[in-house]
């Protein structure tokens, strides 16, 4: 056996990169075995349905799968789900196990994504064991968010982001009474223009959910059996009743695993356009990184599909040798009703927004530009657009 068929690439996470990272790294030419750890009870599946089709009960649950399990066998990529990594030990190259097991490895990969921030209020933790308060990560959330979308209910969803919104839309679709209750003074304020917030909360009010701003959640109340949460509280003395709590508030990455070890961390696992770590047989992919982008000129963490794909992939090739930077435009994309929203770019900083189209006809596009280019835009059932601004940007 030679060293390269010896050797074994463990991946920690087993998401969207990391299933990415397992195939691509035997796809690159990686001979050894290769392990994926994952927490989750699944194989790696598509998270963005959980908030869209799969939430509204249009695509069945076979097709969130991102491979078949014969993928795997094909590219000989061991699964161990339903198991989580305790601790990386860097000086010995392995990863202990909860289950009390140690795997050594020769190149570890971390792809460990992010797990909902939480609610920060007093009854926060206590509400975290009722039955009808969630956040929403895994399937395993969706589930139980599912079984009690019934029409009737009043549905609170605590944050007016992405998954908050295409929350509601679903929910409002399905006969739910909605309240979306957001901090800010407006809607999706951290990605998109005021423009862009305009339109999403009209489409929505206009769809019956009720989007009240400036709200901030002070506390939970649970009922007397503390097995539900009966109402949301507001620091404005307000008390909305709920029969159903669905927190959309930002993620958390999920470093620890990586700063235990003595791995550089800031906002994020620190990594190289190769997706190398501040240890040269440690990577990491997806959104658990903080990562450098030259088409951009800054470092950055994203949250988004096309990330922790394009990551996994020259993270896979770099554990092969081969160098290949990680230099893409970030772009995202939200389903919410029949709008088919897809931004490209960051939009952070610029100067002036240019519309194309007009919002009343629901094909539009709003332009970002700084310094007279191109840096973002949003494009709403307009995906030729989309594809110009994703070129316009790319050569600057
Ligand atoms: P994840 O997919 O989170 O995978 C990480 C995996 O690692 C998890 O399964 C976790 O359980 C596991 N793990 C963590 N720690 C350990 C450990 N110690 N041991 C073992 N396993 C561990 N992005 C888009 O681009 N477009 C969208 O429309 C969109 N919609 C979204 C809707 C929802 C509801 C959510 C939750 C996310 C959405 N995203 C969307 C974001 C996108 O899903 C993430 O960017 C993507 O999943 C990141 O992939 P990842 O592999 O880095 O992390």
């Amino acid at each position: 056996m030679t060293d390269a068929a010896s050797s074994t690439a463990i991946i920690i996470g087993a998401g969207h990169a990391g299933g990415e990272l397992a195939v691509s790294l035997r796809n690159e030419g990686w001979s050894g075995r290769i392990l994926l750890i994952g927490e989750e009870a699944h194989l790696p599946y598509h998270r963005p349905p959980l908030s869209k089709a799969y939430l509204a009960g249009t695509v069945e649950k076979s097709s969130l799968s991102i491979r078949p399990q014969a993928a795997y066998d094909k590219a000989n990529v061991e699964i161990l789900s339903g198991v989580r990594v305790e601790a990386i030990d860097r000086a010995n190259k392995c990863v202990q196990l909860a289950d009390g097991r140690s795997l050594a490895y020769t190149k570890l990969a971390i792809a460990t994504g992010g797990r909902p921030r939480p609610l920060a209020v007093p009854q926060a933790k206590a509400a975290e064991d009722c039955s009808n308060f969630h956040y929403l990560r895994t399937l395993d959330d969706v589930e139980l968010i599912r079984r009690q979308l019934a029409p009737g209910k009043r549905l609170v969803i605590v944050g007016g982001g992405y998954i908050g919104l295409e929350v509601a839309a679903s929910a409002v679709q399905q006969g739910l009474q909605v309240q979306v209750l957001e901090a800010m003074p407006r809607v999706l304020q951290r990605v998109t223009a005021a423009e862009l917030s305009a339109y999403y909360a009209r489409k929505h009010r206009e769809a019956g959910v009720d989007i009240r701003t400036h709200v901030q959640v002070s506390d939970l109340e649970l009922d007397a059996s503390g097995q539900a949460v009966s109402a949301v509280l507001c620091s404005d003395g307000t008390r909305i009743a709920a029969d159903l709590v669905v927190v959309g508030i930002g993620l958390l990455a999920n470093t620890e695993l990586a700063a235990a070890a003595g791995l550089a961390v800031d906002n994020g696992i620190l990594v190289n356009e190769y997706a190398q770590t501040s240890d040269p047989d440690i990577y990491a992919a997806g959104d658990c990184t903080n990562h450098p982008n030259a088409l951009l000129g800054r470092r950055l963490r994203l949250e988004s599909v096309p990330n922790a794909l394009e990551q996994s992939r020259c993270a896979a090739a770099a554990i092969n040798g081969k160098l290949k930077a990680y230099a893409s435009v970030p772009w995202f994309w939200s389903d919410q009703f029949e709008l088919k929203l897809k931004m490209v770019g960051l939009s952070q900083d610029y100067q002036q927004l240019v519309l194309r189209g007009t919002p009343e006809s629901d094909s539009f596009s709003a332009f970002y530009l700084k310094d007279g280019k191109v840096i973002a835009a949003d494009t709403v059932n307009r995906p030729q657009d989309f594809m110009a601004a994703k070129r316009l940007i790319a050569e600057g």
